[in-house]
């Protein structure tokens, strides 16, 4: 597997030189191979979205590299491609439709980087379909659910073909129906695409069937390692103001205590559990 994304002692400050700069990224490395699904987390401001910005070039480190496959976003030639290749969807849906019919919409992204007419209408027919819209192609955005217009804004970047997709806070906006079914498309798009997928969050546990969780705090990387095993240390992430949720906090003091109720990713994991131990 390839090497998605690499970051190498990055540190990013906002107004740098200036009496009220802001050190945002403190000298952080991190590696992300091509096709892993990383759930990101850590409270507000904690640096999520500046590293998002940093990853498609929108900011550039004050010191230190970013590499996405292997090209450095310091490289002006590259960023263009970086660009293409790190697909970005933001909290507020209403803020990224521009068209008002779905399929205008969709297809804004691809015109805009002068693809043929053919191509764009496979992309759009494919991008809606990825997302479980594709019935509402003819439709208006501005009618739709929150979570529907999530997975639009999803389609408009898959239409651009990306290799990497972040998602900052993409669900913070939705109802749990609406999370659910943006996380579902999530999912599906790493394992059937392949694609790399990094999801910003700051619910918890939708860090549960991610193959990785990142917990940031002020600028730097607190945790990485698979959600369950982040999951153990709830009292420190207690501390930087982040809740494991209940079941699997339950299941953790239960495997304290010597009772063993297997891998716990969802509820009903835990209940089943439960069941079978009574
Ligand atoms: P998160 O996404 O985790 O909430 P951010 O990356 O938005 O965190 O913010 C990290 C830090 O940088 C915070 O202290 C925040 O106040 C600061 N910050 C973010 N954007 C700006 C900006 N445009 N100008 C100055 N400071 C900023
Ligand atoms: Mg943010």
């Amino acid at each position: 597997m390839a090497r998605a994304v690499l970051l190498k002692d990055v540190c990013f400050s906002y107004n740098a030189n200036q009496p009220d700069t802001v050190e945002a990224i403190k000298k952080l490395s991190l590696e992300i191979e091509e096709g892993s699904f990383v759930a990101l987390v850590g409270h507000n401001g904690s640096g999520k979205s500046t590293l998002a910005k940093l990853l498609n070039g929108l900011l550039l480190p004050t010191s230190g590299d970013v590499r996405i496959f292997g090209d450095s976003t310091m490289d002006n030639k590259k960023l263009f491609d970086i660009r293409k290749n790190v697909g970005m969807v933001f909290q507020n849906p209403d803020n990224q439709m521009i068209a008002s019919i779905v399929e205008d919409d969709i297809a804004f992204g691809p015109e805009n980087l002068g693809i043929e007419r053919e191509e764009i209408i496979r992309r759009v027919d494919w991008a809606l379909t990825k997302v479980g819209m594709l019935e509402h192609k003819k439709g208006t955005p501005f009618k739709m659910s929150g979570g529907q217009k999530q997975r639009l804004a999803i389609a408009g970047v898959l239409a651009i073909k990306p290799k990497i997709l972040v998602l900052d806070e993409s669900t913070a906006m939705l109802d749990p129906q609406g999370r659910s079914e943006v996380l579902k498309v999530a999912h599906e798009l790493n394992k059937q695409e392949g694609m790399t997928i990094i999801h910003i969050t700051h619910f918890m546990e939708e860090a549960l069937g991610a193959d990785r969780l990142i917990v940031m705090n002020d600028g730097e990387i607190a945790f990485d390692d698979t959600p369950q095993n982040v999951f153990r240390h709830y009292e420190e992430l207690k501390n930087i103001k982040l809740a494991v949720p209940w079941d699997t906090q339950f299941a953790i003091s239960l495997a304290k205590l010597g009772i063993d109720t297997g891998e716990i990713t969802k509820e009903e994991d835990l209940i089943d559990s439960l069941c079978r131990l009574l």
